[in-house]
């Protein structure tokens, strides 16, 4: 067979360089306010991966059978959502613990302080940096205790395990953004680079590169978190909240394959992924995105040889 796909590599398991990790569960979106279905995103995110991705990519010839890449399957999705955030943390954080760098496929936003949390529990007393890569910050409060997907990045400046300084919000929308939290954020020294500064000043993703290598700098692990509601809904309309402004497929693809290739990128989140407003598209883009992180760590292995 000569047309052999990332799919046909991956093994079921959570001990691999990579393992992927799904988060059905949109209650979090909900809460929030938003619309329900991306707790379908993992099962639909894997129907569109079985469809695309050489193995061996002879463009940038880069062959990913050298890498194990497995699929850990999804945290329970009949389980209420505070547990659902517990059984993530418990489960990224046995991950890294093998050794392998977690993928999570949301759901909702809210998987990204429990994801942050394994990290940051793993690489104890350790400096931990996170960029945030949405067109929203997230830093709402929680409602009525509860964690949701206006929330994660609030509760990881909260975390006092955490340092603020090490946090980038990446391409957020100054239209779907309110003063408040973007005081909130600089008030707990982390950095907001606008859509418009990284799309407008030069390539979205030379202001990447510069972004994580200056908080590789300072912390020996990093933490991407990309939520596809920053590209715009040209390329990504399946996601509970469309912006007709953002980062283009081609930036999303390539943000992906920096973070892999990086050699201190640990953990990388999806969410969003909302296959009832829009399946294939978004599916397909998802998908592309992990295959082109598998792409960036076989990379990394590639340099040391
Ligand atoms: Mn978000």
């Amino acid at each position: 067979m000569t047309d052999i796909r990332l799919w046909d590599l991956i093994e079921f398991g959570e001990s691999g360089h990579i393992v992927l990790l799904g988060f059905p569960h949109d209650e979090g979106v909900l809460l929030n306010g938003g619309r329900a279905g991306a707790r379908l995103g993992p099962e639909k995110f894997r129907f569109w991966l079985k469809r695309f991705g050489a193995l061996h990519n002879p463009e940038k010839d880069i062959d990913l059978s050298s890498l194990a890449v497995t699929d850990a399957g999804d945290v329970p999705p009949e389980v209420p959502l505070k547990e659902a955030h517990a059984r993530l943390t418990e489960k990224v954080g046995s991950i890294l613990s093998q050794g392998g760098i977690p993928f999570i496929i949301g759901g909702g936003n809210d998987q990204s302080h429990p994801n942050a949390s394994a990290l940051l529990q793993h690489r104890k007393g350790k400096t931990v940096g996170v960029i945030n890569i949405d067109a929203h910050l997230d830093v709402r409060p929680l409602k009525d205790g509860c964690a949701h997907s206006g929330s994660p990045f609030r509760l990881l400046l909260e975390d006092e395990r955490f340092d603020g300084e090490n946090f980038i919000e990446f391409a957020a929308q100054g239209s779907q953004c309110s003063k408040e939290h973007a005081e909130y954020v600089r008030g707990k020294k982390g950095r907001i680079l606008w859509l418009d500064e990284v799309q407008h000043h030069g390539r979205v993703i030379d202001s990447f590169e510069a972004s994580i290598g200056n908080l590789a700098w300072s912390s020996s692990s990093l933490f991407v978190s990309f939520d596809l509601d920053s590209v715009a809904a040209s390329d990504a309309p399946g996601v509970s909240c469309p912006g007709i402004l953002g980062l283009s497929a081609e930036d999303a693809v390539s943000i992906a394959y920096r973070s892999g290739g990086h050699p201190s990128v640990s953990l990388f989140d999806l969410s969003e992924y909302n296959p009832v407003i829009e399946d294939e598209r978004t599916g397909r883009l998802a998908s592309a995105m992990f295959y082109y992180f598998c792409l960036g760590v076989a990379s990394r292995t590639e340099k040391k040889k």
